[in-house]
């Protein structure tokens, strides 16, 4: 599976590669050099809206996307570059946070987490799954039809 690194501007990008399972580097606070340094030493594809940054990449060889248009039309872009299908499957998910692996918590295990959720939220659902770094706690609440929608979005841009 493609890795990435995107720039500093494309932090909804991020979330979104992230969330589709993409081993994606990303950081408010990352320098432009350490970006380009970051993509050959771990042969991953840069993402960027910065055209000065882009031809820097591409004149070290990088695999470099240069974005334009607005957040919906950059994801768009490069869902469908790489062929990533604009569904969100938790399991196969990486933590949208800080892109650690999640580790899926069935009624069985649930309790590890009994601690990080609210109590309503934990009697309510049977299924969570918790980021191995950051111990963020995701479940297909609220703000999970909100996912699908924006995954619909990105499906009709793409048709
Ligand atoms: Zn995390």
């Amino acid at each position: 599976m493609t890795q990435f690194i995107v720039d500093a501007m494309l932090g909804k990008l991020a979330l979104w590669l992230r969330l589709t399972g993409h081993n994606t580097i990303y950081s408010p606070e990352i320098h432009d050099n350490d970006l380009l340094d970051i993509a050959v030493r771990e042969n991953r594809v840069l993402l960027t809206s910065d055209a000065e940054l882009h031809e820097r990449a591409q004149q070290k060889e990088i695999n470099a996307l240069l974005l334009r248009g607005n957040v919906d039309e950059r994801v768009a872009r490069v869902f469908g570059e790489f062929n990533i299908p604009p569904r969100i499957i938790p399991s196969n998910s990486r933590c949208s946070k800080c892109n650690g692996l999640l580790e899926e918590l069935d009624e069985t295990k649930k309790e590890e987490i009994k601690d990080l959720v609210h109590e309503q939220t934990y009697n309510h659902y049977d299924r969570f799954w918790l980021c191995e770094d950051c111990q963020s706690v995701y479940f297909q609440g609220g703000q999970w039809e909100n996912i699908n929608e924006y995954m619909d979005r990105i499906r009709r841009l793409l048709s």
